[in-house]
């Protein structure tokens, strides 16, 4: 997350996609959420939120990517939120221009909501400490803890529950979008934990703090979610198959889906990129690195 101050009242934020780099799902909660054991890591592919105070109600605007109704969207929510919290008259304006995929598993709405938060508090002098934040970020989407820091991080509980890691090396990184949205809520329907031996982390972790080696990282990614998503859809499973035969071997379905990842060599970015124009015409390919933690 970057946050410039372009003005005495406005701001302009890149908020990062991610990357669940390992997923495991634990069990099914009594609130009806799935706890988790996730790697969650940001990625250099941004939304572009320019946010400024104004009279009355919080206002968006759109652009880029097709978003579905504004009232749904977490970037509105979050300003609202906010203004009920502080009992602040006025109301963020904010400017929204989409570039992360919708419904891919790559946290977009979740990073936008994220941004909105710390937005609305730095520009009303931070009246909220980052705790309160955290709370408002969760009960807005589970994903937005993570992104009040960004960079690497281990959560657990349903997603909300952030420790950062520090030490990654910087990564490079192929994400496909196939040209479709994936509901996380479907998905997790499809999930079946019966006879399910859970996976730890713990060989990914030594891996990911000592190893910049994209073979070596690829081996070790994991996630949960991949079989349902590919039950969900039938489709993802064919884009990926086509992928895989075009030379990308190591793909990985991120969060839920729809987009799927791998990790690779700086030196081979050219070479991918190359390989890109060949891909599908509905799909998208990101060449995205590690983003930096929160940095203002
Ligand atoms: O928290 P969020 O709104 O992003 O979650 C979307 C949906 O994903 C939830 O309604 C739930 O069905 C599912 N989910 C889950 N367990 C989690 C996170 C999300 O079951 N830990």
């Amino acid at each position: 997350m970057k946050i410039e101050r372009t003005g005495p009242q406005s701001l302009k934020i890149f908020a990062p996609a991610k990357l669940n780099l390992f997923l495991e799902v634990l069990g099914k909660r009594t609130d009806g959420y799935h706890q988790l054991d996730t790697v969650m890591h940001s990625v250099d592919l941004y939304d572009i939120l320019e946010i400024g105070t104004g009279e009355g109600d919080p206002q968006i605007e759109t652009s880029g990517r097709g978003m579905g109704d504004p009232e749904e969207n977490l970037a509105l929510k979050a300003a609202r939120l906010f203004k009920r919290s502080t009992g602040s008259r006025k109301g963020a304006r904010i400017r929204l221009c989409k570039q992360i995929p919708v419904g891919a598993g790559l946290g977009g709405g979740s990073s936008d909501c994220a941004a909105v938060l710390l937005a609305c508090n730095e520009l009303a002098g931070r009246p909220l400490p980052q705790d309160r934040l955290r709370d408002m970020g969760a009960e807005l989407g589970s994903d937005v803890p993570f992104f009040l820091h960004c960079g690497t991080a281990v959560c657990s509980g349903r997603g909300e529950s952030v420790t950062t890691i520090s030490g990654v090396p910087r990564l490079h990184f192929l994400i496909i979008y196939p040209g479709f949205s994936l509901s996380t809520g479907r998905v997790y329907r499809n999930l079946n934990l019966d006879l399910t031996e859970h996976k730890k982390k713990n060989t990914f972790m030594n891996v990911l703090l000592k190893n910049k080696q994209p073979e070596k990282i690829n081996a070790c990614l994991f996630n949960r979610l991949e079989r349902p998503a590919l039950e969900t859809e039938p489709e993802l499973g064919c884009a990926m198959k086509k992928a895989r035969e075009m030379g990308f071997a190591a793909l990985k379905v991120s969060g839920s889906g729809s987009s799927f990842y791998q990790c690779i060599e700086e030196q081979e970015v050219r070479e991918v990129e190359n390989k890109l124009f060949h891909i599908d015409s509905h799909w998208e390919g990101f060449l995205v690195a590690s983003s930096l933690p929160l940095c203002r």
